[in-house]
């Protein structure tokens, strides 16, 4: 079922998506070598907890997992695409890109974001995937327009990525996708990162979406851990990973979680 979100809820979804975009851009700043990706765990739920807020990913339950969550951040590093979990073990080292990805529950409302940074001096090849990735979503953004469907934003992102003039291969991943998001960090309708041009679920004003490309160097294959929530690439290579949530309105859609 699809929820449009009330004048009331939209408020406390701009001010939840303010706070998260806050949060994630302090952790950004704290990526560098020698950090573990649990340190950057901590520090999220520390700067959550200051704000009176709840991390929205700590003890989630997906469908068919074993455990719940075991952090408020998902940290992905490399050839992980998504959902890899915090450990004080992993450590960052010079060349990596690193996924931050935070989910926020603020006065009841749910707001998701992600980024993927480098981690000190990284290749070119895998900084023009994370530029790729960042601009495959601000194409998708400005697909979702009341009116359009879910399916022009998949267009949008699709057609825009395989547009890319590079000698580098990018794998849109198909497996997972973006989703409906406020009273619930996961609602319908999904949100392929592809698709057909008026397919799918129509945008209407007040429905609020989180987009989310994630792009691998190479195919769109990916493969799930034995803890049943980390994926990563199947042939090894780099995945990025970026995300907003976002209010359908009359004209230009508003992005909730902008850094203001
Ligand atoms: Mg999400």
């Amino acid at each position: 079922m699809i929820i449009i979100k009330t004048d009331e809820e939209i408020k406390k979804l701009r001010e939840g998506g303010k706070r998260l975009a806050t949060i994630l851009y302090k952790v950004k700043e704290k990526v560098a070598p020698g950090v573990s990706t649990k340190d950057l765990d901590d520090y999220a739920f520390k700067l959550i907890k200051e704000m009176g807020d709840t991390p929205a990913f700590l003890n989630y339950r997906p469908e068919g997992a074993s455990f719940p969550f075991p952090a408020s951040l998902c940290v992905s590093v490399n050839d992980e695409v998504v959902h890899g979990i915090p450990s004080k073990d992993k450590v960052l080292q010079e060349g990596d890109v690193v996924s931050i990805d935070l989910g926020l529950k603020h006065e009841g409302l749910f707001t998701d974001m992600a980024l993927t940074v480098p981690v000190g001096n990284v290749n070119p090849g895998a900084l023009k995937l994370l530029e790729v990735t960042q601009k495959a979503l601000e194409v998708g953004i400005s697909a979702a327009q009341a009116g359009n469907t879910v399916g022009d934003i998949g267009y949008a992102i699709e057609n825009f990525v395989r547009s890319q003039k590079s000698n580098q291969q990018y794998g849109i991943v198909e497996v997972l996708s973006g989703h409906g998001v406020g009273r619930a960090i996961h609602e319908d309708p999904y949100i392929p990162n592809f698709g057909k041009k008026g397919k799918g679920v129509k945008l209407v004003k007040g429905m609020v979406i989180a987009l989310e490309p994630m792009l691998n160097n190479g195919t769109k294959n990916v493969t799930l851990d034995d803890d049943g929530y980390t994926f990563r690439t199947a042939d090894g290579k780099k995945s990025a990973h970026f995300e907003h949530t976002i209010l359908i309105t009359d004209g230009e859609p508003e992005v909730l979680t902008k850094f203001r």
